[in-house]
């Protein structure tokens, strides 16, 4: 399988995409998580991304491009995948478009995480990462609002986008997310 998670911040995606990736037996990646770790090493992307991340705008698309090309050519991805936090534009969603068409591959769905935005505000102050502050939040969730909605239309017209309720418990969330995939 080869899945697409989109969701604004704090909508419960990483908890799911983790879930998922071990249900499905594919890995779920998260660029946040490996531009996180990019930081944490000290790595050129880590130095060139680090304050980008922490005003909550996101990273140009070119550099994300390199980033998931390099994660999707490793074996592991060859049997299926979990995107988390990627594509996030739709330039990205041509990046991703591409790597898929080269590799003779389809996506097989987009699943959309709803949850309201005062919950997603509340649930950043209480996470308290770095970049979860209200301010850097506001930020955050302009720039979900502005580059990546508009995602949700273009999945949609292909079919793909499947949407489920995240403003409900883990376990209720994961079981509508199976549901949704046919799993
Ligand atoms: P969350 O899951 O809370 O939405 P992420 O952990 O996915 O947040 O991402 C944290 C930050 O990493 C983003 O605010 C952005 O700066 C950067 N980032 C992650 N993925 C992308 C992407 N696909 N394009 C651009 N920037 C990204």
């Amino acid at each position: 399988m080869r899945l697409v998670l989109l969701g604004p911040p704090n909508s419960g995606k990483g908890t799911q995409a983790a879930q998922l990736a071990e249900h499905l037996g594919i890995p779920a990646i998260s660029t946040g998580d490996m531009l996180r770790e990019a930081v944490a090493e000290g790595s050129e992307l880590g130095r060139r991304v680090d304050s980008i991340m922490q005003s909550g705008r996101l990273v140009d698309d070119e550099t994300m491009a390199a980033v998931v090309r390099e994660r999707l050519a490793k074996v592991d991805a060859a049997k299926g995948f979990l995107l988390d936090g990627y594509p996030r534009t739709l330039p990205q969603v041509e990046t991703l478009e591409g790597l898929l068409a080269d590799a003779d591959r389809e996506l097989d769905a987009a699943v959309q995480i709803v949850v309201p935005k005062e919950i997603l505000i509340e649930r950043a102050l209480a996470r308290g990462r770095k970049d979860d502050s209200a301010e850097v939040m506001e930020e955050r969730l302009k720039v979900y609002g502005e580059l990546t909605a508009p995602l949700v239309g273009y999945y949609g017209g292909r079919s793909l986008l499947r949407t489920v309720d995240g403003d409900r418990s883990i376990d209720q969330v994961f079981a509508s997310i199976l549901e949704a995939i046919g799993r």
